[in-house]
């Protein structure tokens, strides 16, 4: 990477200073690293004025037909809108299936959007620790709402859910969860259920799964004040687009009022933060010659249960310190 990248073009809104600064975050090599956590250090205290929304649902519910819709409603309200992208397929398929360009294409061309698609490959922390680090340079960049888009494939949701405010699922008329594909304990995670595609005919049975999703929901205990909504819109047609905006400021007012915004917020970062210290040691662990030497054996033995996993896990520990 040779051009440096100024805190300055970020602050200033600059779109390609944004595009280069992700880039850079998403590079492996460790020079790139350190340069990369200097610049979010610079930024940190311009960071975190927005709110974070997640969005899941499985392919073909219509995320980013919805995501254009709300995207482009948010753009009329004078909101600057950045999209970014959780996709756990990159480096198992070695494509991917939320990052392809002609996906938004009214949207990706408002001034007003920023549109992401996944980094591929895993590094440290993954591409959710991308993704977060991106949606700090979003908000330095002055977007006040960040759309995190996943699909639900592996731990996606749950990395997902754990870097917003607000996690959205969106659903499709008819069936439960399991007809669905809905993974279990997403409905649990969800701030917000969404049944799209709620037009032509289909519309009758939207209804019926709006109501089935509110007992559902209603039974559920909830650890937060927050009680889970149930909306039906179209975003092929825009309608009911708008309402799913109208319930997130309403939470955003609530949450404001109440500490809960924050507090949520610090929460995750510590979470963050210890995930981090998870990885970090994993990665030097590994890295040790010490262990590196005697893994292989060790491995072998606890395969055929001559020592027990624990005695092995401990005599790594040991190794690495040496
Ligand atoms: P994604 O895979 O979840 O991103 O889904 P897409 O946004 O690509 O949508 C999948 C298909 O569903 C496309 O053919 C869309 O035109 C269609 N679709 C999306 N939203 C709606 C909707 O509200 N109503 C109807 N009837 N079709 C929709």
């Amino acid at each position: 990477m040779a051009a440096v990248i100024e805190a300055s073009a970020i602050l200033a809104g600059q779109r390609r200073g944004l595009a280069k600064a992700i880039t850079l975050i998403e590079s492996q090599r460790p020079e790139d690293r350190e340069r990369s956590q200097q610049l979010l250090n610079e930024l940190l205290p311009h960071t975190g004025k927005s709110i974070r929304i997640g969005i899941t649902g499985v392919p073909g519910v219509g995320k980013s037909t919805f995501i254009e819709a709300f995207g482009l409603h948010l753009v009329s309200r004078g909101h600057q809108v950045a999209v970014l992208a959780v996709d756990p397929s990159s480096p198992i398929a070695g494509g991917s299936i939320l990052g392809d360009k002609t996906r938004m294409e009214a949207l990706s061309r408002e001034e007003r959007a920023f549109i992401r698609p996944s980094p591929a490959g895993s590094a440290l922390g993954g591409v959710a620790l991308k993704t977060r680090e991106s949606m700090l340079l979003c908000e330095a960049a002055g977007f006040d709402v960040i759309l995190v888009e996943t699909v639900g494939v592996g731990q996606s949701e749950h990395q997902v859910a754990g870097m917003v405010d607000f996690f959205l699922v969106l659903m499709l008329p008819g069936g439960g969860d399991e007809l669905q594909g809905i993974k279990k304990g997403i409905v649990e995670l969800a701030d917000a259920i969404v049944i799209n595609k709620a037009d032509g005919d289909s519309e009758t049975i939207a209804r019926t799964t709006q109501q089935h999703y509110r007992s559902a929901l209603g039974l559920l205990k909830h650890a937060s004040f927050w009680q889970p909504q149930v909306l039906a819109c179209s975003a092929l047609n825009n309608r009911g687009v708008d309402d799913v905006w109208g319930m997130i400021e309403a939470f955003r007012g609530e949450a404001d009022g109440n500490g809960h915004f924050n507090a949520h917020r610090a929460e995750q970062n510590l979470t963050w933060m210890y995930q981090l210290v998870d990885e970090l040691l994993r990665i030097n662990i590994k890295r040790n010659p010490h262990v590196k030497a005697a893994l292989p054996l060790l491995e072998q033995q606890v395969q055929q249960s001559a020592i027990t996993p624990l005695a092995a896990a401990m005599e790594v520990i040991a190794l690495s310190q040496r």
